[in-house]
């Protein structure tokens, strides 16, 4: 298959089964593909299957039809050689565990030996700018920085790909917006292949190469749009008319929905 289509979605349709046995359509026929190391956004309203779509990304679901292809192997394959790191909204950290010992935890799961998984912690916060915080608990940090530990521990094993599902959805706007500048810098210097959900149009279009617009009852994919403004971002780009027509572009797909 093309070695420049890192992840491969084929007329994914995935229908769950409510509690009386009826048939939920969470996603109907979605195609497209996510170039290595592209930073993409799934973009909608809440029930349009955005997360039933990083799930089956992530080998957490199986589609009803259709096929997902992870670098030319399967999802189950993609997940046993670790190719994911995953965000969620709530980073659920261990309220026990210093911020340095969250970090570790996955690597202690791989068996990695002490020595090293402390140099990958430092380097991590570092990367996150907690090197400060190594030694406080999660309780004494605010939600955004405890976000912060949520990625550091996502990328401390090293994956190809981040998973990201609403995770700065709970966060103040201001807070938000320095998160989403970190996380750019975080992105270009790390590589990876970034897949963000959000139902937040502006950040949806200041983070991505291309935004996947799905519309909801069942979700079909409705546009994939390019974002072509220049990087290295940062917030004054949200003042630039470029950025104001890419938002009202984006809305016009919901017009109607
Ligand atoms: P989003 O993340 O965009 O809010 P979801 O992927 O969570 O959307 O859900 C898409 C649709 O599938 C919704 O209608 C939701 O109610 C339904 N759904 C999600 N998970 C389940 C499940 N485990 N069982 C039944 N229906 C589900
Ligand atoms: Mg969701």
């Amino acid at each position: 298959m093309s070695s420049t289509s890192e992840i491969q979605i084929r007329n994914v349709s995935m229908v769950y089964k409510g509690q009386k046995g009826e048939a939920i359509a969470a996603l109907n026929n979605v195609n497209f593909n996510i170039r290595e190391g592209e930073f993409i956004s799934l973009l909608g309203p809440s029930g349009c299957g955005k997360t039933t779509l990083l799930r089956l990304m992530a080998d957490l679901l199986k589609p009803t039809t259709g096929e997902i292809v992870i670098g030319g192997l399967t999802p189950g394959e993609a997940r046993k050689t670790r190719q994911y790191g995953m965000v969620f909204q709530n980073p659920v950290l261990y309220e026990w565990r210093t911020i340095q010992k969250n970090i570790c935890l996955p690597l202690e799961i791989m068996k990695i030996g002490r020595v090293e998984r402390n140099e990958i912690a430092e380097e991590m916060l570092e990367l996150v700018g907690l090197s400060d915080y190594a030694n406080r608990y999660p309780r004494q940090l605010s939600g955004g920085m405890q976000q912060r530990v949520g990625i550091a521990r996502a990328l401390a094993i090293n994956p190809k790909i981040l998973l990201m599902d609403e995770p700065f959805s709970a966060l103040d706007e201001f807070t938000r917006n320095k998160l989403q500048e970190d996380l750019l810098k975080i992105w270009s210097k790390t590589h990876k292949t970034v897949i963000f959900v959000t139902h937040n149009i502006s950040e949806a279009v200041f983070l991505s190469d291309r935004v996947c617009v799905l519309t909801p009852h069942p979700g079909q994919l409705a546009d994939v749009i390019d974002i072509n403004l220049p990087r290295p971002r940062s917030n004054e780009v949200r003042d630039t008319p470029e950025f104001m027509s890419l938002l009202a572009r984006i809305r016009k797909c919901f017009m109607g929905v």
